[in-house]
């Protein structure tokens, strides 16, 4: 067995179940192991700490398959996917939606396996060598696991390159048509573009803060910014609102969106092609007002080194927010960056609200559904935040 040795007193994250070995924490490496392949994890003082999968060209140089010594093979990954799928049974309603992320890579105890489930499709990504390594098996256990009809994949991720990967994408197993396929998620109709939506597909994580969404539109100007195929668009017009504006910079979104309008015979979305920020300045020197506006960016921080330009950029969007607002107005305002805590966002929120001279009070704070667990011993995963402001009325 390929083994990697630690550096003295370099064990205390794997001992807190932090699933990642990094380069400058390895003291020797024992054997021959290449990309993806199964190595033993000892401290400095021998004793075992893991079974991991190696990565060499990446600053992660492995990631814990098991913290247990046992052999990573076949039924490792047909008994972790089983555990996975399971969960997913007993914790959401099948009757709500048939999408939802099957596999929450190191949280589910699986690091770089990304499972969505669309329909009778399963997407896959794999974003670590050791993922990489095992692809077939994984393609092999999710169909037989969930008796989807195929497994698509969308490795093409940015992250891969740290990897040494390159991207892959494609029909795994099953048919490669139809590409385009319908989700339904509390009983609205979404398509998923296989070949260029964005992630998976879909941005799975916000289901449920979609439905809340839908619960608080009523009777309300709603705007939503980076609107992507029109998840909170179409539930804030499912839930009643007077008027939806949706913004995307993204053409190809857009037209999707559109098609999912009418589809769920939902019209009346005023549909926008363009950059949040300038738009919402434009319609601030115009004087347009709105009773909830969502805010769902992409992620400006990837990892903490970008924390401050990532600050200044929700700051600037979330001030512009509040002054958009009518007395008595909500907001949801969210983060998926890595890079900014749950805290941090708190801080730059309150502070666009202090700028934008706004008596704001924090109704509720939001996160991913159940699908999206976060191990607790790996904040990393603990990427999606959200609050609902109100504005004073
Ligand atoms: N709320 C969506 C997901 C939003 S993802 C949902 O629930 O499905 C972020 C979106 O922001 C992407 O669709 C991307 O095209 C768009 N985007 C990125 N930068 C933008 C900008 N500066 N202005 C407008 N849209 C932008």
């Amino acid at each position: 067995m390929h083994k990697l040795i630690l550096k003295p007193r370099r064990e205390k994250s794997l001992k807190r179940l932090h699933p990642w070995v990094f380069s400058g924490a390895v003291a020797s490496v024992q054997g021959k192991p290449g990309p993806g392949d199964t190595v033993e994890i000892r401290s400095g003082s021998g004793e075992f700490l893991g079974m991991a999968a190696y990565s060499p060209r990446s600053q992660i140089v492995a990631r814990v398959w098991d913290w247990r010594a046992r052999a990573i093979d076949r039924a490792f990954f047909y008994e972790s996917i089983e555990r996975a799928v399971a969960q997913r049974r007993a914790l959401l309603d099948a009757d709500a939606t048939d999408a939802m992320r099957l596999v929450h890579g190191e949280s589910d105890g699986l690091p770089g396996v990304i499972a969505d489930r669309y329909g009778d499709t399963v997407v896959l990504q794999l974003t670590s060598a050791g993922a990489e390594r095992w692809r077939e098996t994984i393609a092999d256990a999710l169909l037989e696991v969930t008796g989807a009809a195929r497994v698509w994949e969308r490795s093409d991720a940015e992250v891969r390159e740290l990897e040494g990967l390159t991207a892959m994408t494609g029909p795994l197993r099953g048919a490669r048509e139809p590409t385009r396929i319908a989700v339904t998620e509390h009983a609205l109709m979404f398509q998923i573009d296989l070949e260029h939506g964005h992630k998976t597909g879909f941005y799975l994580d916000q289901r449920e803060n979609r439905r809340r969404v839908r619960q608080l539109a009523a009777g309300r100007d709603v705007l939503d910014g980076f609107c992507y195929t029109g998840g909170f668009a179409l539930n804030a017009l499912a839930g009643g609102a007077r008027s939806v504006l949706a913004i995307d910079s993204s053409a190809q979104a857009l037209a999707l969106a559109r098609d999912n309008a009418e589809r769920d015979r939902l019209p009346g979305v005023d549909w926008i092609e363009g950059d949040v920020f300038q738009l919402l300045r434009k319609r601030r020197d115009e004087g347009r007002r709105f009773d909830l506006i969502v805010l769902d960016p992409p992620k400006f921080a990837p990892t903490a080194a970008h924390a401050a330009k990532a600050a200044r950029a929700y700051k600037d969007i979330n001030l512009l927010a509040f002054k958009l607002l009518r007395p008595g107005g909500m907001l949801f305002t969210f983060s998926c960056s890595g890079g900014v805590s749950a805290d941090l966002f708190q801080k730059i929120v309150a502070g666009a609200a202090l700028d934008a001279n706004a008596q704001v009070q924090l109704i509720e704070r939001l996160g991913p559904g159940a699908d999206h667990p976060v191990a607790l011993n790996f904040p990393e995963g603990d990427y999606l935040k959200g609050l609902i402001c109100r504005v004073a009325s």
